[in-house]
């Protein structure tokens, strides 16, 4: 560690990589080392207006003044990979798309810039150092303030036409009418989301405010907060076992803030799933929380800095 801090004081030329994750309600930035391992060095709440100029500032003050060579960007979804624009359902300001790319290559010229959705890059992560490091066929999902997830097949993360495969949050859930902020209806993320589950508590009568509230009035027995976490999880364990039953996978990641709610949401989750992944090559699918935490989206997005470019 010294020697490196020396070689730093005198300057010697170190190529700077940077991560960035485009969260629904923060944007956080990493640099990332020679060992594919990120370490989170800003973070930021999504502001409701200047977005790009916040997340410039972040960026810069993560390069520090030193040549950036590779960015790595995780984006809450939809992307359009292929053309560089996010359009996240969570940040109107760039609901019409972003040329996020463009805009980064902008502050950094000639620095390769990769993107992928935030399922893919929690993919990756889980995948190099998660829950699914032994797993060659997985599924992870975050279960937040939406729903996300990646895709693990044969050891490769799926990345699909546009760059958004994986995305589980709008799978239907069975009976299901609830409008989606994709402009569908019956999306998981809009029946087991923590905004949708304290939504629905709220309608019968319940008082807080977030899905952490929630969470643990549950655990104290509210019957409302109760009901609610139940439905989320009977959702999750429904859209679950029919992914797990499409890819063949035997192993599903669940991470996120609101799947950190505990026995209340992962019990009629895991019970759905015994009902409904019946198929004989299901008898083994396994479903775990998530080793990463918060920042599995920044981890992967610094994983993308080690995958060959585009062509
Ligand atoms: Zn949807």
């Amino acid at each position: 560690m010294a020697l490196a801090q020396q070689d730093q004081d005198v300057g010697v030329f170190q190529m700077t990589v940077l991560a960035l994750d485009i969260g629904a309600t923060k944007v956080a930035v990493g640099l990332v080392g020679a060992d594919g391992v990120t370490h989170e060095v800003g973070r930021i709440a999504v502001p409701p207006a200047g977005v790009w100029e916040a997340v410039r500032g972040l960026l810069l003050a993560a390069a520090n003044g030193s040549q950036v060579e590779i960015v790595g960007i995780g984006a809450c979804g939809p992307v359009d990979a292929p053309a560089g624009l996010v359009s996240p359902l969570n940040i109107p300001e760039w609901h019409h798309g972003f040329e996020l790319v463009a805009a980064v290559r902008e502050l950094f010229p000639g620095a390769s810039v990769r993107l992928a959705v935030d399922g893919v890059c929690l993919a990756l992560a889980e995948r190099h150092f998660g829950a699914a490091r032994e797993t060659p066929d997985a599924l992870a999902m975050t279960v937040s303030s939406g729903i996300g997830g990646g895709v693990i097949v044969g050891g490769m993360v799926a990345v699909g036409h546009t760059g958004n495969a994986g995305h589980i949050g709008h799978m239907i859930v069975p009976g299901s009418t609830d409008p989606c902020s994709c402009g569908g209806v019956g999306c998981v993320e809009a029946v087991a989301s923590g905004p949708a589950s304290v939504r629905w508590a709220r309608e019968r009568g319940w008082e807080g405010e977030t899905g952490i509230q929630l969470a643990a009035d549950a655990q104290e027995g509210d019957r409302v907060a109760k009901a609610a976490l139940r439905r989320a999880g009977i959702a999750l364990g429904q859209v679950i076992s029919s992914a797990a039953a499409l890819l063949d996978v035997d192993l599903v990641v669940v991470g996120g803030g609101f799947a950190q709610a505990g026995e209340p949401l992962w019990r009629p989750m895991r019970e759905a799933i015994g009902a409904h992944a019946r198929i004989d090559f299901l008898g083994d699918l396994r479903v775990v929380p998530s080793e990463l935490g918060a920042h599995a989206t920044l981890v992967g997005a610094g994983l993308l800095t080690a995958l060959a470019p585009a062509a």
